[in-house]
């Protein structure tokens, strides 16, 4: 009899071991959800690379993973997009797409105006990509009056469902056209959420991140744009060297945005 209960009374102390860990590892895990913020996507998109440009070293540079733009047709196109593959940086194509104001300079020998037909978009875009090497994607340079053309938008679509590649609309004009059309055919097509540099300070393009980190606590993600440049350049390439370990403390994840969309797709 003696043994029975001293029997049950270590099955009692074994037991109450296992519930004091039990409940030990449900309060440490508790902390570890409140202490640490869940877990965010931030794509950072550079646009603007092809010339070489004030930045385009420090971006490439950068201790994590992102996606370069480059505009086809500019005198380093190749040279830039080499650049970026050999620092692990994806690399798209950033179509040059008329503007409702800006100079026709700005597009250079490879830009999409409205005055064209399908056959010499659909020709200017493969030349893009035989032009910039491991290309994965594109995005727009411009284009607020070329993305309202359903000709021009259509043949991108096209041309990106055939090549495997996504869209970013960088929306540099608000209209839904081109979301309406790659939804109708199903391109994967993604949208921009914060500009970095519109105002070309560092400070800015610091308030822009902190911004961004809010959108990705709303959504699970954001997809910021800059660029590089004589103007903006330096000052965005600073602003993302300050923010990139401030966010990372904030769990926040740099991913390309081939990347996010893979884990999108998974969730
Ligand atoms: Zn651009």
């Amino acid at each position: 009899m003696k043994k029975i209960i001293k029997g049950i009374l270590m099955m009692f102390g074994a037991l109450t071991v296992v519930m004091g860990l039990t409940l030990q590892a449900e309060s440490l895990e508790s902390t570890k959800e409140e202490g640490v913020p869940k877990k965010v996507y931030m794509a950072v998109i550079i646009d603007d690379f092809g010339n070489q440009m004030a930045g385009t070293d420090a971006i490439a540079n950068l201790p994590i993973p992102l996606t370069g733009a480059v505009i086809p047709g500019m005198p380093f196109a190749k040279e830039d997009a080499n650049t970026l593959h050999a620092a692990g940086k994806e690399v798209i194509i950033h179509v040059p797409l008329e503007p409702i104001n800006g100079k026709p300079n700005w597009l250079g020998p490879k830009g999409i105006t409205t005055g064209m037909g399908e056959e010499k978009v659909k020709a200017n875009l493969e030349d893009a990509l035989e032009e910039i090497p491991y290309a994965v994607g594109m995005n727009n340079h411009m284009g607020s009056r070329a993305m309202q053309s359903k000709m021009i938008v259509s043949t991108m679509m096209d041309f990106a469902n055939e090549k495997g590649f996504y869209f970013v609309d960088s929306k540099t004009y608000d209209n839904k056209i081109a979301a309406a059309i790659a939804e109708e055919k199903h391109t994967t097509y993604m949208m921009r959420d914060i500009f970095l540099d519109n105002t070309p300070t560092t400070e800015h393009a610091i308030g822009q991140l902190q911004a961004a980190l809010k959108v990705a606590k709303e959504k699970g993600y954001a997809i910021v744009i800059g660029h590089v440049g004589p103007q903006k350049g330096p000052h965005t390439s600073a602003a993302l060297k300050t923010m990139i370990p401030k966010l990372q403390a904030e769990n926040v994840e740099f991913v390309t945005v081939s990347t996010l969309i893979d884990n999108l797709r998974a969730q």
